[in-house]
């Protein structure tokens, strides 16, 4: 038998039971590797779980997401202490006599449907969590918790405490703040892009049983997040904003139906530090009803398709957003056009800027020392490149200065200039001025332009003539405009920000954002020269018509036209306006650009759609920025400003709802905020309907346009607000090839 029994594990079977062993023991380990693993990976979990069998109670205390202050210490975001009823059932019907005072007291203090309440609580006896109300303000409980203090009959209800994200002025740098809801995950601008900065740590609270069975009580407090210190100045969004709004009312359903423009963008910024200003693009959203879909009202209907290669891409449609298109709207796409509409234009918007590039071409070829500030330009109307015939849009204009080439945005000027410089350093150049890189600036959804730029290697000798004057390259507004006031500040490029202090719950300093130079982009002498040429644009040149009275100011226009995504040739009638410039012109402080995507009119090609909100802007920022008049302002002028003057009497007081600025319990102040508050919009109620439209300068043809070389085409006319024809900054020859990179379905990055 024994023998039998021997041979019964027979060589193989041993194998087998080696082999079955090795299993188990690899089980067994990787068992261990995982529990150590579970143990290591929620190990609060488990502390929480173990504790809670031991204690009496354990709550959650939550901690309070961070502030979002403007540079006045205006509060842009903020959240609210709220309360959430809870009727511990158990506990009410632990003695017979707490249940009558309890639920009478409930009646008399809150809105509750007291015949539902009186069956939960009578039907679920050992129930200890339902929650009939939630986010009730202090004041709404207060009178409840009165009542529980004066009588100890009153038992069984509780309030959990929680926080509601508030914005007290609505849709007000919408763009900019982004939003969070109860689950604090920040969407968008800064809210996404500090989101572990605003956040805290949860507190909790346990009750047990100590070792004499008494109830003792820790608490580990909830650790609150920080407050963001912006450089946005709300005063300066509400004027930008309201500009913004009122191009739209004006333009809008002037040629098709919908919005005044496909986008409409503005920037202002510190030209010294790179600290943005203010911020915002149109249509803004409410950030208290972010899916709200009035904001989608007028703008052009997003669908995603499934394209050739069988990726899913956004589109736009031809469709015009409608009440009637809203409500056809599956989910999907509702959210589709939504993300659209959240999304900061002045981010994530591409184009091609124009002849606001311009003066970044005569600065690299002036500090590569290629040109010479004293060259003179002969401009006969067309230049030869290759296979084509790129034209002026002024015609012939003969002999220029460097200056009148800039001041008159003259293209054969650009293109000779960059031919002088070369292909490799003109790439170069764009690279130092940050362009087809990202900025960094600190909002979340900045787009990356890389692809959207040449390099040396693959510019050929038309896309060096035309990178010249800004076309077949695309850029984001935040690029051009952080590249621009390295220009003119002396050639020092900082990077963009938004931030520049973070500070714990009891005020302290946890960091300080101090202005970053990242390099110098030109010399001091070119930026001199730059400015010079820049206040020519707007002394005689393309952009008279941004200057504000009493103001001297530099800058530049741009027109570029989009792409047609069905031909992939420039659009004739489709453009991109804009203006970038700054002020004062002999003191550069505060840039502003400005950029209108495919204004709604029949001639789209006119830098003045954009000039005009520039110039409505700083008429009314530049006396708030303490910035004084340098210019005789004439009769008319002074008739304009005063009447501006009355528009705008009170509108810097009272936007924001009371409790918003202090930092107190901002209770009442949250109830405001989330009804439709005269905030968001510029919060002047008289605004667009006072102000001087008619009489503007700019739409009564008194100034002398129209003679000069190279504004013939875009002075002249100008009876109130109608714009003239052309303004041509374009080229006139749409079968110069484009740039095969760039996005025939413009702003639709990422
Ligand atoms: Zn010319």
């Amino acid at each position: 038998m024994a023998n039998r029994k021997v041979k019964k594990f027979s060589i193989k079977m041993q194998k087998k039971l080696v082999v079955l062993f090795i299993l188990l023991l690899a089980m067994f380990i990787g068992l261990a590797v995982r529990l150590v693993w579970i143990t290591r990976e929620n190990e609060t979990d488990y502390q929480k779980q173990v504790l809670s069998q031991q204690q009496y109670t354990s709550t959650a205390i939550p901690y309070r997401r961070g502030n979002i202050l403007d540079v006045k210490g205006t509060r842009l975001a903020t959240s609210e202490k709220v309360y959430n009823l809870v009727i511990d059932a158990k506990v009410m019907n632990y003695k017979s006599q707490y249940l009558e005072p309890t639920l009478k007291a409930l009646s008399e203090n809150f809105d509750l449907d007291m015949g539902e309440v009186r069956e939960h609580v009578t039907k679920n006896k050992s129930s200890s969590w339902y929650v009939p109300l939630r986010q009730l303000t202090y004041e709404e409980i207060s009178g409840f918790q009165e009542a529980q203090s004066a009588d100890s009959n009153i038992q069984g209800v509780w309030f959990e405490e929680e926080y509601r994200r508030i914005y007290p002025y609505n849709s007000l740098a919408a763009d900019v703040i982004g939003f969070s809801g109860r689950d604090n995950v920040g969407k968008y601008g800064l809210e996404e892009y500090y989101n572990d900065i605003l956040n805290g740590i949860d507190g909790r609270e346990y009750g047990y049983l100590n070792d004499d069975l008494n109830l003792e009580r820790t608490v580990k407090s909830a650790v609150d997040g920080y407050d963001l210190h912006t450089t946005i100045d709300a005063n300066l969004q509400m004027i930008v904003e309201k500009y913004l709004k009122q191009f739209d009312d004006e333009q809008k359903d002037s040629f098709t139906s919908g919005n005044g423009a496909e986008n409409t963008g503005c920037v202002m910024m510190n030209v010294n530090t790179g600290e943005v200003l203010a911020m915002a693009s149109y249509p803004p959203y409410d950030l208290n009803d972010v899916r709200n879909t009035d904001s989608l009202l007028g703008t052009r209907l997003l669908e995603e398709v499934t394209n050739a290669a069988g990726y899913t891409e956004i589109r736009k449609t031809d469709t015009i957003i409608t009440q009637e298109v809203v409500n056809g709207l599956s989910e999907e796409q509702l959210y589709v056009n939504l993300n659209y509409l959240w999304q900061n234009y002045c981010i994530t918007g591409t184009y091609e800027p124009g002849s606001t590039a311009k003066p970044f071409t005569v600065a690299a070829a002036l500090e590569d020392g290629v040109i010479a500030p004293d060259l003179n330009l002969e401009c006969n109307g067309v230049m030869e490149i290759g296979d084509y015939d790129i034209k002026c849009h002024n015609g012939p204009e003969g002999w220029l200065t460097l200056e009148q080439a800039v001041a008159n945005s003259c293209n054969v000027s650009m293109m000779k200039i960059a031919q002088a410089l070369g292909k490799d350093e003109f790439c170069e150049f764009q690279r130092i001025f940050n362009i087809g890189l990202k900025t960094n600036i600190d909002l979340a959804g900045e787009a990356r332009t890389a692809s959207l730029v040449y390099v040396a290697d693959n510019m050929g000798p038309t896309d060096l003539a035309t990178n010249s004057f800004g076309q077949n390259f695309n850029v984001t507004m935040i690029e051009m405009i952080a590249g621009f006031c390295s220009l003119i500040n002396g050639g020092y490029y900082y990077e963009p920000h938004v931030v520049n202090k973070i500070t714990n719950v009891n005020g302290a300093t946890v960091q300080n954002i101090e202005p970053r130079v990242l390099k110098q982009t030109i010399s001091e002498s070119t930026s001199e020269l730059i400015r010079q040429y820049c206040r020519a644009v707007v002394e005689y040149g393309t952009g008279k018509t941004a200057r504000p009275a009493g103001y001297m100011i530099g800058g530049k226009t741009g027109t570029a036209e989009t792409i047609d995504p069905n031909t992939h040739k420039r659009s004739e009638t489709e453009h991109v306006v804009s203006f970038i410039g700054y002020a004062p012109a002999d003191d550069p402080q505060v840039a502003i650009y400005v950029v209108v995507d495919r204004p709604n009119s029949d001639k789209q090609g006119n830098a003045r759609y954009a000039t005009k909100i520039v110039r409505n802007i700083l008429t009314e920022a530049l006396p708030y920025l303490n910035i004084f008049m340098t210019e005789e302002v004439t009769e008319e002028e002074q008739q304009e400003l005063d009447a501006l003057q009355q528009s705008i009497i009170g509108q810097y007081a009272p936007t924001a709802p009371e409790g918003s600025q202090e930092d107190g319990q901002g209770a009442e102040g949250g109830e405001g905020g989330t009804g439709e508050g005269a905030g968001g919009e510029g919060g002047d109620p008289q605004g667009s309907g006072q102000s001087p439209e008619g009489g503007s300068p700019e739409g009564n043809g008194q100034e002398p346009e129209g003679g000069s070389q190279g504004e013939g085409s875009e002075g002249g006319q100008g009876e109130g607000g109608a714009l003239p024809a052309t303004q041509g900054e374009s080229v006139p020859n749409p079968d110069i090839p484009v740039n095969p990179n760039l996005p025939t379905n413009p702003n639709m990055e990422e």
